[in-house]
């Protein structure tokens, strides 16, 4: 190795990260950068659950919604760029509240690689102007992607970084640390949280004593905790005081036969669990009602359960050679028994996130780009909100989930989460009426974050061929 002046060495290393992949700026993917713009003859849902209202005109200003008024009696001002978008519907950004940054591998064990170029511009093309992540093996990692995002040295959506895997012992992936005990788990929210983490995420092996441990040094520094529990049931997870569950009913162990404190019984509900369980029965019915008792969300996930859906030409353009061929091959050879078994999670899951919603309790959405790789960034985010509408829930009260409600958690619904005056102006326009067809949600042409307009085309074209191994 040849040698090198420091003062070479910095230069050389500074002009590298000024033209690193990883910090282009944000000027490639704007189609609409002006202070003031007009969105004109547009469809709003709100997000709030309002009925949707026709022919709109939305001013944006310096990055805030200034205005929302009937096309007829709306002024636009003279220095507004006009976007006339007849048969187009605007609906918030989406607040995607189980988000990760990293994908499956593909190998021969359990590892998950982080997609640090691909998912940030995934999420954003896709309509996913706030992400709050729902782990990650690369907290370092996810920590730095957000400050670049918040910097516009790259696209993305706003992060909220969710650190864990609080895990027990037991891991399935060899990248998540094993906690010793409720010491080990104060330690662990302590460091991450003076290193930036905004929440916590629990696993599936940790013990009841490690949980409370790690709840109670969160919520002395005023964060959450949420969990994908499997060795914890959900009503003893709500009277430790646990923030947000994740996926629902169907990771849920308390109704198994046999059912041991603190043991996780395999990989949860399998099956025959979940075909016995009834979501109309006394015990889960009281299990809804503890949990909004408890102030409790759940995040729906149906995505991730989903196995083979529908192959889009834009998942298959989005994967790198090698992922696609990993991916193909998997979801060829899938027994038909995974296959029932994926049905049957969704129908079973859709019926308590129904009762759950009815109960009062608050049902926000995420995408999970985990399993066997079907939900990738973003896209999974869509499919979840055509999924809650194919299991009965309106166009509009979908659309809220996956908007507003994750808001709401978050207690950023005052700045973001539905279309309102004065809010943040994240907004997804949408070549369509998602409250006619709801699949027209993947129908993006135009993406704005605080009011700055991004062509989901040029990230979607960024991003061709890169995501998984290659
Ligand atoms: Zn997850």
């Amino acid at each position: 190795m040849r040698l090198q002046t420091p003062a070479l060495t910095i230069l050389l290393f500074s002009s590298a990260f000024a033209q690193s992949p990883l910090t282009p700026g944000v000027r490639p993917f704007l189609v609409v950068d002006s202070p003031v713009v007009a969105l004109e003859h547009v469809r709003v849902i709100d997000g709030a659950g309002a009925a949707p209202l026709e022919d709109e005109t939305l001013v944006l200003r310096g990055g805030r919604i200034e205005s929302i008024a009937p096309s007829s009696q709306a002024r636009v001002p003279d220095e507004a760029k006009r976007l006339d978008l007849k048969n187009h519907t605007v609906i918030p950004g989406l607040v995607g509240m189980h988000e990760h940054m990293f994908y499956p591998s593909g190998g021969r064990i359990p590892i998950y690689t982080e997609e640090a170029f691909s998912f940030p511009r995934l999420y954003l093309a896709s309509g996913v102007t706030t992400a709050r992540t729902g782990g990650t093996l690369e907290p370092y990692t996810d920590l730095s992607l957000k400050k670049l995002i918040e910097a516009g040295a790259m696209p993305g959506p706003k992060m909220y970084v969710t650190v864990g895997y609080l895990e027990g012992k037991g891991s399935f992936t060899p990248q998540m640390l094993e906690l010793t005990g409720p010491d080990d788990a104060r330690r662990f929210v302590e460091y991450w949280a003076s290193t930036g983490a905004q929440s916590f995420k629990a696993y599936m092996h940790i013990t009841r004593a490690e949980l409370e441990a790690a709840l109670t040094a969160a919520h002395a520094r005023g964060l959450k905790l949420t969990g994908h529990l499997c060795s914890i049931g959900f009503r003893e997870a709500a009277a430790l005081g646990i923030d947000n569950l994740e996926h629902g009913i169907v990771v849920d162990t308390e109704f198994m036969d046999g059912k041991k404190p603190d043991v996780c019984p395999g990989f949860g509900p399998g099956a025959a669990d979940l075909e016995k369980l009834d979501v109309q029965s006394a015990p889960v019915q009281e299990m809804i009602r503890d949990l909004v008792r408890h102030r409790v969300a759940i995040t729906s996930t149906l995505a991730v359960f989903e196995d083979a859906p529908p192959l889009e030409r834009r998942f298959v353009d989005a994967l790198s050679p090698d992922a696609l061929r990993n991916y193909l091959t998997g979801r060829d050879m899938l027994p038909e028994a995974d296959l029932k078994l994926s049905a049957l999670r969704i129908r079973r899951e859709l019926e308590f996130e129904r009762a759950f919603v009815k109960a009062g309790g608050l049902l926000q959405a995420g995408c999970d780009p985990t399993g066997d790789g079907s939900a990738l960034a973003g896209f999974g985010d869509q499919r979840n909100i055509e999924l809650l509408v194919q299991g009965g829930f309106t166009p509009v009260e979908a659309i809220r989930i996956a908007t507003l409600n994750g808001a709401r958690f978050l207690g950023i619904d005052r700045e973001t989460g539905s279309i309102a005056t004065g809010k943040a102006a994240d907004l997804v326009v949408i070549d369509g009426n998602p409250a006619a067809r709801i699949a027209d949600i993947k129908k993006v042409t135009l993406v704005f974050k605080d009011g700055a307009g991004y062509d989901p085309e040029r990230l979607l074209a960024s991003i061709r061929g890169q995501t998984g191994p290659h």
